[in-house]
């Protein structure tokens, strides 16, 4: 059944339907139109964006010693056919990106649709670049969007829930460690106004906080230098810290318990399809994933019936690859970049 390629937006992930006739491997054209620039485009101007992060081609390049110009190249030669044994040709829905947003995205529809195959794909095992273990770990409700401000009541409350979400059996999850000191916020006579408004929002959506004067944070913080301070608010509940490294942890575990494939490779590209519908419409349809695997440096291409970009900073490259933000039929690119 050949499905219309649909999309959604949810912050930094985006989901894509593929279309796909069968869910069998057929070979692929190394010349037909991939999302991969062709050579010849590859150093004008107009190239727009690339595909393979450069520094898996130099990485490669460096394995093997192939003369590997650009993209293309490496596409053909490392595409494969052949399986190895832990990766499928087929999944119903594809991670980009395995730490703390791709593990609970898997956590969650595995929870809720325990048949679904679910794909994770993660190129850094160490996670020595993912913003999860880079991160300090703090949760705090005071935020000024009501959305920012649910999803941290919603996260505190999953934490304090975390054995019944995140056990294994009878097997407590890794301690994550929550600290529930409050964040304490504080403004001067400028900002009064914004955080009054600021609480309201906020203790109305159910966040735990007190405002604070002058002479009520001098009592309560003898050590802070209240000058110039007109207002503070501090989190009396709900707020804190924890260990990210063993909050993606328990959740990767849980994850796996529940049947979640993980893989040690990374997304370089689309295989792409033009389809042509019976009204004359042409449309660039994403055909298969290509997957690097870390395992044996080959390119393996997979069906997938939705793709979810969890990629964090690089949700923008894996966005392009996906033509988002560099074709006409997408134009808006994902404003996201790491630094
Ligand atoms: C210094 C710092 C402090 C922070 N402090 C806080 C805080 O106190 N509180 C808070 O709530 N947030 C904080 N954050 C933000 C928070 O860490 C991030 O929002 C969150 O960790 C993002 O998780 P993620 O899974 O989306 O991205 P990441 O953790 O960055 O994971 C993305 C993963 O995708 C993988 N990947 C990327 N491209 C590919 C590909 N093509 N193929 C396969 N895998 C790929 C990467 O290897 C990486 O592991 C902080 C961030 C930083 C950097």
């Amino acid at each position: 059944m050949t499905l219309k390629l649909t999309r959604r937006f949810i912050c930094q992930l985006f989901v894509r339907r593929f279309a796909s006739n069968d869910s069998s491997i057929t070979p692929i054209d190394p010349n037909k139109d991939l999302t991969i620039k062709k050579p010849s485009e590859i150093s004008t101007k107009k190239r727009a964006f690339t595909l393979i992060n450069p520094q898996t081609v130099h990485q490669i390049k460096r394995i093997d010693d192939v003369p590997i110009q650009n993209e293309m190249d490496f596409i053909r030669h490392r595409l494969t056919e052949k399986r190895v044994k832990n990766i499928p040709i087929e999944t119903d829905i594809l991670i980009i990106g395995g730490a703390i947003k791709g593990s609970a995205i898997a956590f969650f529809l595995k929870q809720r649709a325990p048949d679904l195959k679910v794909t994770i794909l993660e190129r850094d095992w160490n996670y020595t670049t993912s913003s999860t273990v880079l991160s300090a770990g703090g949760l705090r409700q005071q935020f000024a969007l009501e959305e920012n401000i649910q999803m941290s009541i919603y996260g505190a409350e999953f934490l304090k829930h975390i054995r019944d979400h995140l056990s294994i059996l009878d097997n407590d999850p890794v301690p994550v460690s929550f600290h529930h000191n409050g964040y304490l916020l504080c403004g001067s006579e400028k900002s009064v106004k914004l955080f009054e408004e600021n609480y309201q929002t906020q203790t109305s959506l159910g966040a735990k906080l007190k405002l604070l004067t002058p002479n009520m944070l001098k009592k309560q913080f003898p050590w802070l230098n209240t000058d110039g301070i007109e207002i503070g608010c501090f989190g009396v509940q709900n707020e804190g810290w924890l260990d990210p490294w063993a909050l993606l942890t328990a959740f990767r575990q849980k994850a796996l318990s529940l049947g979640v494939l993980y893989l040690n490779a990374e997304l370089v590209g689309f295989d792409k399809v033009k389809r042509v519908w019976a009204d004359g419409t042409i449309e660039n349809q994403m055909d298969k994933a290509l997957i690097l695997s870390a395992e044996d440096n080959r390119i393996y291409p997979m069906d997938a019936t939705f793709v979810i970009n969890a990629a964090g900073p690089w949700a923008g490259e894996v966005a392009k690859m996906a033509g988002i933000g560099v074709s006409d039929q997408y134009p808006v690119a994902l404003p996201v970049e790491p630094r």
